[in-house]
């Protein structure tokens, strides 16, 4: 079955299946993710995306361009953000491709600065990977005052170390 409702959809276009995805709560309250249930190798065009356009951003939009955001509340619109992602999205072709080799049961993860001109809000990373940049901004934003106070905080922490 397709992962969207939508029935006008049909399979066969490489759109995702629920026998292959699924949206999941993540552990430690971090939001929900979406999860690979059959894993994929590196290089793998993953699945196709769809979705409304809207004139706005939301926590779940992923940029077309300034103006226009495509919402997708089955897909990629759940995908967790790390700054060493496993996938990368195609917002040209509304692909996803795999960017590592991943393991099934794995939340598909992306650099939201990677599509992002802006972020519907800042946040704080605890992605855990050797690149974090433990503060997540859009590509063409500043690190906002609530940034510039925690990444200061972390200096302070590892100079006291
Ligand atoms: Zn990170």
């Amino acid at each position: 079955m397709l992962i969207y409702p939508d029935v006008a959809l049909e399979e066969g276009y490489d759109f995702p299946l629920s026998s292959q995805f699924q949206v999941a709560e993540r552990e430690n309250g971090k939001g929900k993710a979406v999860y690979t249930l059959t894993g994929h190798a590196r290089g793998e065009m993953i699945a196709r995306f769809t979705g409304p356009v809207v004139p706005y951003r939301t926590q779940h939009t992923l940029q077309l361009n300034p103006n226009l955001h495509v919402l997708d509340l089955y897909f990629v619109g759940y995908f967790a953000h790390s700054c060493t992602p496993n996938v990368f999205v195609d917002m040209q072709e509304f692909e996803v491709w795999a960017l590592q080799d991943i393991d099934p049961d794995t939340a598909l993860t992306m650099d939201y600065a990677s599509t992002e001109d802006e972020l519907y809000r800042q946040f704080r990373c605890l992605c855990g990977t050797p690149g974090c940049r433990h503060w997540i901004t859009g590509r063409k934003e500043r690190v906002n005052g609530e940034g510039l106070y925690y990444l200061n905080s972390l200096k302070r922490e590892s100079n006291a170390q």
